[in-house]
């Protein structure tokens, strides 16, 4: 991906998010290595144009020191990975983070959707947020117009049902229920 990728997302009303400079886990480098990781990626970021407001936890890998290392470097909020149930895992979790956010730093996301996913596991995951209300973030890794990662994985066309239909890229991703 270029920064002219990058560009193309944010004009599409996509938000960069930080990810660290190199994708460290930042709970196994040294301190200063993990600040220094957090804060001079966002740094790039804003150098780069972006206005950089929100983390993710490279490996979903967090402890309260590395929360403190985020909101230190000028993030808002960072995001967690697993932490709502889904058909696939975390049975018993909540169906929806809330908002506001319990932890502003370690934010409540549905694992990653992937390969073992299908289209009816995604609308399931969406419709019981739907239900109980609150905010749902979906991750979804090895996104690209080809139908990558993997033939099984959740695809939709305009046909789909509910409204669900393919993003802007052309490609069955992101398949989302897009409200306009
Ligand atoms: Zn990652």
């Amino acid at each position: 991906m270029t920064t002219d990728n990058l560009h193309t997302l944010a004009a599409d009303q996509n938000e960069i998010g930080g990810h660290t400079v190199t994708l460290a886990d930042v709970t196994s480098v040294e301190p200063d290595e993990a600040s220094r990781q957090i804060c001079n990626d966002r740094v790039n970021l804003t150098d780069w144009g972006f206005k950089v407001t929100s983390f993710a936890y490279p490996f979903a890998a967090s402890t309260p020191k590395s929360e403190e290392q985020v909101a230190g470097c000028g993030y808002n909020s960072a995001r967690g990975l697993g932490e709502i149930t889904t058909p696939i895992d975390c049975a018993g979790c909540a169906a929806a983070e809330t908002v506001r956010p319990a932890d502003l730093f370690r934010t409540r996301a549905t694992s990653e959707v992937g390969s073992k996913w299908t289209l009816a596991d995604l609308q399931a995951t969406v419709a019981q947020a739907e239900k109980a209300g609150g905010w749902l973030q979906l991750t979804f890794y090895d996104v690209d117009n080809s139908g990558s990662p993997a033939p099984s994985a959740p695809r939709c066309s305009n046909s789909s049902p509910l409204g669900w239909r393919p993003g802007p890229n052309k490609g069955p991703w992101p398949c989302a229920r897009y409200t306009t």
